[in-house]
């Protein structure tokens, strides 16, 4: 569990997001929507600017990467090649009192006594025995039944009872005595067992509670419990961390939302089958129609650009390697939306498929594959680069661009997934963490940090994926390939042909692929190798935006202390947003509103700057809360125009402004005139 500290600190950044305009919940006024979010005016400007960096940083400062915009349902078969249909599932449990579910998998681990129960008896006659209501009818009922004897009791209340309620005028009275009756008839018992862990600090009776209620939801209105035993387990993550109750076995639930395309048959609503079962006939066809119709809001981006990759390859005028990216929206039917933006249902991803030689072909042409030679930056890429020193230079071009975008080192941490949590295709995937403050913290009480991006090396799967259920062949010819191969000795072709052809069966097999068939297919791949041809390898960095502006965001927030107007010092929120990222790069102020020379100025100086950067003009208050406003906005500048520049203290102050660093506070006289190419070189 997070220290309530990062609690505390996690409140302010979500009140500050909101008071901002930088993330609003969605549909606030119905309710809110779990699980989705709206960006405010702040909120906008920093995804567009995260994306813009992305963006550059992808394809106008590159050669090898192109870009794809593609639509966000695509063909539900793109689904299942990806595997997303069938195994795109996250185990769910849910609390057998509240049904509120979780991951399984996000269950913390807990250690107890937990209070077992092996089934409920149905107590309404014990209940209506010590019920005030019965007092009240039959205030003397106890005495009299003593009198009777512990043999003759059931009998001596039963009269009683009809005695002085049933045959009573008052209809109140009368109920009573009804249900009195009914609850002697017969006591339920029956064998549904239950178990509740005992929350730390709580006393057994907290337990039986939670058993009570649990059998109330069942339909039992008074329930006695039966078979109580206790027993101490460690590491379980059978019970609702919230209230001790027993969770469902886990289950797969498929994380697509599914939609239909084109108009569908609906009933009208006051349709009622039993009135017309020939009509509806007819509805339950239409229904079968309508789910030949099904399609799906994209769980992620990429596919769309392996399913695309013929004609990317035929009209971006690129060879392998080269990449693809794209930015665009995915849908995740999460279970369990939480910590703020970090887990929503609709948000934004940023992918790139880098496509790269197999091994085999590297090999192949250049007597060798480079692996990398340590850690850290391999360089600038080298043809004779295999898969592991991509990947790595792809996990090192992350962080570059991380910290480039103000996110320091050492708030990130490089995860390599061990074998145990690989996807069965994937050669190494190593996550990039932030250490968000709702982060888990190890044993030393450090924050672990939470998945940022993964970056993935994919071998050829995806490509052969869609290469076997479109039947359209995905296969690149490589003129470099085709050339080199017949200059190899025969030693080293059967050697590579060998490994190709193995890697292919595994594939193949793995893909569910007849043993024969694989066999057949995978020899037909190495012969084609020979040729100049193959499918393709991919690295996968894959980021999310709203992951990445919430990160921006937790890094940014800061309280310090800033000089007031007199000079005194007082508390401030600022958020030190990197420049290149900040909703708004500088602010303009005029020092007076009410001196039209000032405010003319200043709109001079705003219409100057406003194509090349976000300018926000701001006159109204003094300029100390002015200068507050923006730090909680994150503008880094701040420009004022003051009686100096309009030359009123001397000439050689004429045209020139005060720029104000919104973090050091740091204040400089600057000509207006070099405004643009000193603050240009601070963003770009
Ligand atoms: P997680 O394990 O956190 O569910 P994942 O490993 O399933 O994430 P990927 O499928 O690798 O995530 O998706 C790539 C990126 O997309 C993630 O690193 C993350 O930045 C973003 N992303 C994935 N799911 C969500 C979500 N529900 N909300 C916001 N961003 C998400």
């Amino acid at each position: 569990m997070a220290e309530p500290k990062s609690a505390e600190l996690m409140e302010k950044i979500v009140s500050l997001c909101k008071r901002r305009g930088f993330i609003f919940q969605s549909s606030e006024i119905y309710g809110g929507l779990n699980g989705f979010w709206d960006y405010g005016p702040l909120g906008a400007e920093l995804k567009r600017n995260i994306k813009e960096c992305w963006w550059r940083a992808m394809t106008r400062l590159r050669d090898d990467i192109v870009g794809l915009d593609a639509s966000i349902i695509m063909h539900p078969k793109i689904w299942e090649a990806s595997g997303h249909t069938s195994t795109f599932s996250d185990l769910m449990v849910d609390c057998l009192l509240t049904k509120k579910r979780f991951r399984a998998d996000q269950v913390e681990p807990q250690a107890g006594i937990v209070y077992y129960y092996s089934g409920v008896q149905e107590d309404s006659y014990n209940y209506f025995l010590h019920s005030k209501e019965l007092k009240d009818a039959i205030p003397s009922w106890e005495e009299e039944v003593a009198r009777e004897g512990q043999e003759r009791r059931s009998a001596a209340l039963e009269s009683l009872v009809v005695k002085h309620l049933l045959v009573s005028e008052d209809p109140a009275k009368q109920k009573l005595g009804k249900s009195f009756l009914d609850a002697s008839k017969g006591e339920r018992m029956q064998p549904i067992s239950y178990a509740v862990l005992l929350l730390p600090g709580k006393p057994p009776e907290s337990a039986r509670k939670i058993a009570t209620q649990y059998y109330q939801e069942r339909g039992f209105v008074h329930p006695k419990l039966l078979g109580e035993r206790t027993e101490k387990v460690e590491n379980s993550r059978c019970f609702n961390p919230e209230n001790g109750s027993l969770l469902t076995e886990p289950a797969p639930f498929n994380l697509m939302f599914k939609t239909y395309v084109g108009p569908q048959a609906v009933p009208p609503l006051d349709f009622d089958p039993a009135d017309d079962p020939e009509e509806w006939e007819y509805w339950a066809k239409a229904f079968r129609e309508n789910e030949r119709n099904v399609a799906y809001l994209r769980p992620e981006t990429a596919q769309a650009i392996f399913a695309q990759f013929k004609n990317l390859l035929d009209t971006a005028r690129q060879k392998v390697p080269f990449g693809v990216c794209q930015i665009g929206k995915a849908f995740r039917n999460e279970i369990n939306p939480r910590n703020y933006t970090f887990r929503s249902r609709e948000f934004e991803q940023m992918e790139l498929e880098f496509f790269i030689r197999p091994d085999e072909a590297v090999e192949a042409i250049y007597g060798r594959v480079t692996s990398p030679t340590g850690p850290g930056h391999p360089g600038e890429p080298q043809p004779s680069w295999g898969w592991q020193t991509w990947h790595q230079y792809w996990v090192e071009e992350r962080l570059r661009f991380y910290e480039s975008i103000g996110l320091p080192r050492n708030s990130l941490v490089e995860y390599w997934q061990k074998p145990d949590e690989l996807a069965h295709y994937a050669r190494a995937t190593v996550d990039i963490l932030y250490k968000f403050p709702f982060s888990k913290r190890d044993e030393k009480g450090e924050l672990m940090g939470e998945e940022l991006e993964g970056v993935a090396a994919r071998s050829d799967f995806d490509l052969s994926q869609h290469q076997r259920f479109s039947g359209k062949p995905m296969t690149v010819f490589d003129e470099e390939l085709k050339a080199a191969w017949p200059k190899l000795d025969e030693a080293k072709k059967a050697a590579l042909s060998q490994r190709y052809l193995e890697a292919r069966r595994t594939y193949l097999a793995k893909a569910g692929e007849a043993a024969d068939k694989a066999e057949k297919q995978a020899r037909e791949d190495a012969e084609a190798l020979a040729k100049g041809y193959y499918i393709p390898h991919v690295i996968e960095p894959s980021a999310g935006v709203d992951r990445l502006a919430l990160a921006l965001i937790c890094n940014a927030y800061c309280e310090d202390q800033a000089p007031d107007e007199k000079g005194n010092l007082e508390s401030r929120v600022v958020m030190k947003l990197h420049p290149r990222i900040a909703p708004i790069t500088v602010a303009i102020f005029p020092l007076l509103k009410n001196k039209p020379e000032l405010v003319e100025k200043a709109k001079t100086v705003r219409d100057l700057l406003r194509p090349h950067m976000a300018v926000f003009y701001d006159e109204a208050g003094a300029i100390g809360r002015r200068y507050r406003r923006q730090d909680e906005a994150g503008t880094p500048f701040g420009v004022t125009i003051d009686f100096d520049t309009l030359g009123e203290k001397g000439p050689e102050l004429k045209d020139t402004v005060t720029l104000r660093e919104r973090d050091s506070m740091k204040q400089e006289r600057v000509k207006i005139g070099e405004l643009v190419p000193l603050l240009l070189q601070k963003i770009r």
